[in-house]
């Protein structure tokens, strides 16, 4: 005998929530530091029948945008086709957003994740169940090493390790080329079975890039993410033809339109699915299918996020054959002083669990959520 349908199930309140998130350490980038906050928006709906249902936008302003653009763009734009909506409609719902407002994929992923946290509520299943089924119970992660103080980051390795993290990601071209030699070398030496990977995030210079990756290569990196910036698709092209290393595309590959000029012109051997540049965990997924088809193996990136996000990248990883490279959701655990679940984001042997339990699969810790409020914008449908 089947369960009877659920009734309709329609959006009636919605809060934008506008977050600073203090952090434990300074940390690096081939493009910019992140120091003492990060800022994310976190989306609360609640249906007439009280189910809630959370998503993240965890943009970064020198990547993908900024907190305040994807707080206005949930608030102001979107919530007319938020409130009194089914969460059933999803796809309906997605398109109508790409037709409201151009951009604001952050925006566009926390909505995206919210209704298909509702819809996991409604149906009692993960929410990677409803993105096609689970392929994979757990994702092997990576955590990156981006301290400008490298001893510091010696002292994370020691106790990423003792919980059996295999691979880092070293954040690469942020001082000079020696000092990434330097860190890559002494990473070798003392841990010979770590899993290493390098991320540039666009940091060298076209005509630099070449030779020093070279250099790089003698380490036996996994793969070189992003060596030069994201719209220099040629030179990566260039690279990839060139070197033995696979590269890997992040910021030169956000959506499906991205991906298959990038399969087509061969710009990086792998690629990077961010929910945050896709625009949702459903475009994501299109992002994997088209390197599938490519015979381009991707990762499961991330922004600077809390657990809503990366519960959010887990289940669409869970659901991706094709995302078999791990993921980097260790924000939560290690670079957050205090997330916003309510359980710590699930981390176990160097690796997260996909949680089984219905939509995200852990409770937000609303509490936390107030504490850590800039700005809160609610309305009732
Ligand atoms: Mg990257």
């Amino acid at each position: 005998m089947t369960a009877p349908a659920r009734s309709r199930e329609p959006v009636m309140r919605m809060a934008v929530h506008h977050l600073s998130l203090p952090v434990r350490r300074p940390r690096d980038h081939g493009i910019g530091r992140v120091a003492e906050t990060i800022e994310i928006v976190l989306l609360r709906l609640e249906t007439a029948g009280g189910l809630v249902g959370w998503g993240e936008a965890s943009p970064w302003s020198v990547f993908t945008g900024t907190a305040e653009a994807a707080a206005a763009a949930l608030d102001r734009y979107l919530r007319p086709l938020i409130l009194g909506a089914d969460p059933r409609g999803l796809a309906g719902l997605m398109a109508q957003a790409d037709k409201t407002l151009v951009g604001h994929p952050e925006a566009k992923a926390a909505m995206e994740t919210a209704f298909l946290d509702l819809l996991g509520r409604m149906s009692g299943l993960p929410v990677c169940a409803l993105l096609g089924g689970q392929c994979r119970e757990r994702i092997a992660l990576s955590v990156s090493l981006a301290d400008p103080d490298f001893a510091a980051d010696l002292d994370l390795l020691v106790q990423i390790r003792a919980e059996g993290v295999g691979i880092v990601k070293v954040k690469t071209g942020t001082k000079d080329h020696a000092f990434d030699l330097e860190r890559l070398e002494r990473l070798r030496a003392d841990h010979g079975d770590l899993d290493i990977r390098v991320d540039y995030n666009q940091g060298l210079a076209a005509h630099e890039a070449l030779r020093r990756l070279r250099d790089v290569e003698a380490f036996q990196v996994t793969f070189i993410e992003q060596p030069v910036p994201g719209g220099e698709r040629e030179v990566m092209a260039d690279l990839t033809a060139a070197l033995d290393t696979p590269i890997l595309a992040d910021e030169s590959v956000f959506g499906p339109e991205d991906a298959i000029r990038a399969a087509r012109d061969r710009v990086a051997d792998l690629f990077s699915v961010k929910i945050m540049k896709s625009g949702g965990p459903r475009r994501g997924l299109e992002v994997a299918a088209i390197g599938a088809a490519a015979g381009i193996a991707c990762y499961g990136g991330d922004m600077f996020e809390s657990g809503v996000a990366h519960l959010a990248g887990t289940h669409m990883i869970a659901a991706a054959p094709n995302i078999s490279l791990g993921c980097e959701f260790y924000q939560a655990r290690w670079y957050l002083l205090h997330d916003v679940l309510a359980n710590p984001f699930p981390i176990q042997d160097g690796h997260v669990i996909v949680p089984e339990t219905p939509g995200l699969g852990i409770e937000v810790d609303e509490d936390v959520v107030r504490a850590h409020a800039l700005t809160t914008r609610e309305e009732s449908a």
